[in-house]
């Protein structure tokens, strides 16, 4: 390769990791908006490199609605010295991300929050996501269910063991805990988080009513969960959208 390539490709991969920098921050900041956080705790991250184990994730204890895209952090799921680092990751992160970018290539984008509805939904002795409506529907089969919970995940096993209970799904319900969602992208992974919650919202009012509920057959909730998964396009403009919305309210994320 001339120099001039050499030079041009190293170019296209540090603006390729700055529009996952800008789209990480923008999701960090949707999450709070939409109160799916806790505050400075919880984490995203997304890998940057072809075989996922280079990722960004959150700074240890940061905010969400102030977090930045230049201050992301870059770790190495190899790197065995992170946690040693000035500026380690939250344990806990390490444990979970760290092992799952490590274990789960296709999981490009990890979204671990503890939101209030789907929270509440994995609190509850049978977490699982009935399909009650259109939402709720469109996890139907879809999601893993951690039952196991058994306290801070502060160590590699516990990371292991979530990457291989999550399998070939893209969500996970941590019962006792909240929630993982994985995905290729952030678009995709911020429209799974976004539409969980509603799904969540909505079982858990109709569970309020006290009324009996009306869950659809397996046929209709299956055919319903593939005409979502048959517009995936809808992720894209779905996440464009809020990022312009954040453009216009407080463009600082992405700096
Ligand atoms: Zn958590
Ligand atoms: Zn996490």
């Amino acid at each position: 390769m001339s120099n001039l390539a050499t030079l041009k490709t190293a170019r296209s991969l540090e603006s390729d990791e700055w529009q996952l920098r800008v789209d990480l921050a923008a999701a960090f900041r949707l999450a709070a908006i939409n109160d799916w956080h806790e505050a400075v705790a919880n984490h995203l991250s997304l890998a940057v490199s072809a075989d996922g184990k280079k990722f960004l994730m959150n700074p240890r204890w940061k905010h969400f609605s102030r977090i930045k895209a230049s201050e992301l952090l870059l770790l190495d799921s190899a790197d065995a010295e992170t946690m040693n680092r000035p500026d380690a990751p939250d344990l806990t992160a390490w444990s979970i991300h760290g092992r799952m970018h490590a274990k789960v290539p296709q999981a490009r984008c990890i979204i671990h929050l503890h939101p209030p509805y789907t929270t509440a939904l994995a609190s509850l002795a049978n977490p699982e996501i009935l399909p009650v409506d259109q939402n709720t529907a469109r996890f139907f089969n879809r999601v893993a269910v951690d039952t196991d919970y058994g306290g801070m995940a502060n160590s590699d096993a516990e990371g292991d063991r979530l990457g291989g209970l999550l399998g070939n799904k893209q969500i996970m319900m941590m019962g006792n805990h909240g929630v993982l969602v994985c995905a290729s992208t952030v678009a995709e992974a911020f429209d799974l988080t976004y539409y969980l919650e509603r799904a969540c919202r909505n079982l858990i009012l109709a569970y309020s009513s006290g009324q009996p509920l009306k869950v659809m057959s397996p046929a209709v909730a299956e055919k319903t969960a593939q005409e979502w998964e048959s517009d995936r396009d809808q992720f894209h403009s779905h996440f464009a959208e809020m990022k312009a919305i954040l453009d216009q309210r407080d463009p600082s994320y992405a700096e």
